[in-house]
């Protein structure tokens, strides 16, 4: 058993290492919603900071943080308890700064988080005026990437915007240091006072492992990997979706709409990476039987094939992500839709699917995802360019921003490549569906409905 779980740390220590999922989660929103009647007829909202918000519903916010500690200890089968030093107390004589450390701290995210006033630019729209962009460090936590496609717009108190791009720029800034360095044996000051544990898998050392387990959840395993590995059920997405839904609503009710949707966008970004099979799902396309027994061969001297798994499994992850985002900035540098906008966009689904609820991203989205995770995997294989999926001597990570996969599937055969834009169109047909689903289920909260 002690061996199946060193396969299982292995394959999640590559899983996770590149644990970022649907690239830019703001292109793909701003097609989700665009359509949405509650989005595209709302009125703009006024800009404010999160200091504002807080001060104004410091009570609100203290009775809510509390409710939400006791809904984690009872619903949430992995969870260990914030202790108690680390409750948001409401104190109308603190400084601005002293509340918002408080309240960053109650919620156990990463402390230095930013919550700039930003928004990201819709890919459809014109480009920015260059005076007008934050430098990447104002919003994000995390280095700049290569080729990176981040581009932030600033915003200040007063301001009048779009519900759309807050809500669309949002749903990308968990991926922006939030969560990263939280457990007990990360290199940062407030791991040692969260409370939680030793990083669940992965590389406690590299940053970006760190974050993987509030962002994956692999809760529709085969019975034997959870008794092989029960570090697998060690993930907190439906922690922060509660945490940010909730907090949605109330900003909703006390009047502090722009906080309602950034918060409503934090929640999504949760819900979205659960519609990647590859984050819902510890080793799509490979069975159980299969992992064990390439365990048994590599604990018999023979560790070719699991060594090989660990290199496809990360390399099918990001090529997916890859393609996925190519699409969609290029159908926007073209203003010309392909079927995958067409897909975010319908609402043809999202009545098919239960009402919203506090478990629906594991009972709904992840079961979803992790069906699919085969199909998924076939296609890939089947369909990109060999040397990108199907050899473990390639590096996707390494190589990523110098590959340009749409060019290269545009000289694959056209049946093939029709069969992969299905199943790509069918994911973000997902990706749209659960993202609208969560915004009416918060909206009717908000609403006191
Ligand atoms: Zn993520």
């Amino acid at each position: 058993m002690k061996r199946i779980a060193s396969i299982l740390a292995a394959l999640l220590w590559l899983t996770a290492s590149n644990a970022l999922a649907w690239s830019n989660h703001s292109f793909a929103a701003y097609r989700a919603f665009e359509k949405m009647p509650e989005l595209a007829n709302a009125q703009p909202v006024l800009v404010e900071p999160l200091e504002a918000f807080l001060k104004d519903q410091e009570k609100a916010v203290q009775d809510l943080l509390a409710r939400q500690e006791s809904w984690a200890q009872s619903q949430l089968d992995f969870y260990p308890p914030r202790p108690a030093s680390l409750a948001f107390k409401a104190n109308p004589a603190q400084s601005d700064a002293a509340r918002r450390l408080a309240f960053l701290m109650a919620l156990r995210v990463a402390p230095n988080s930013k919550f700039a006033l930003y928004l990201q630019p819709d890919p459809w729209s014109a480009a920015p005026d260059p005076a007008t962009l934050l430098a990447h460090s104002a919003v994000d936590t995390l280095p700049e990437q290569a080729n990176s496609k981040l581009r932030f717009v600033a915003l200040k108190a007063g301001d009048s915007v779009a519900p759309l791009a807050v809500l669309a720029s949002a749903s990308d800034e968990p991926d922006y240091g939030l969560d990263i360095n939280l457990w007990s044996d990360s290199p940062s000051e407030w791991a040692k006072i969260y409370g939680f544990e030793a990083l669940p898998f992965g590389n406690p050392a590299l940053y970006f492992s760190t974050q993987a387990p509030f962002h994956m959840g692999f809760y529709h395993e085969d019975r034997v990997i959870y008794l092989a590995a029960p570090f697998v059920k060690k993930t907190l997405p439906l922690l922060r979706v509660h945490q940010y839904g909730t907090l949605a609503a109330l900003a909703f009710r006390s009047g502090h709409a722009y906080w309602g949707w950034r918060f409503s966008g934090l929640a999504l970004h949760y819900v979205q990476d659960l519609t990647q099979p590859y984050h819902a799902s510890l080793a799509p396309g490979n069975t159980s039987a299969k992992l064990i027994g390439i365990n048994l061969l590599a604990m018999a001297g023979f560790p070719r094939l699991k060594d090989e798994m660990i290199v496809l499994l990360s390399n099918r992850h990001l090529a997916l992500e890859k393609y996925q985002n190519q699409m969609l900035y290029n159908a926007a540098r073209a203003a010309t839709e392909s079927a995958i906008e067409i897909a975010l966009r319908s609402g043809d689904k999202d009545a098919s699917y239960p009402p919203w609820s506090d478990m629906y991203a594991r009972d709904v989205v992840s079961r979803q995802s992790h069906a699919l995770g085969s199909r998924l995997t076939e296609i890939l294989v089947d369909t990109l360019p060999a040397g990108y999926v199907s050899d473990p001597g390639f590096d996707f990570g390494v190589k990523e921003s110098g590959i340009d996969l749409v060019a290269e599937l545009e000289k694959q055969d056209s049946t093939k490549r029709a069969r992969f834009d299905t199943m790509v169109t069918e994911l973000l047909g997902n990706f749209g569906a659960h993202s609208r689903n969560l915004v009416r289920g918060v909206l009717k909260s908000g609403s006191g409905k």
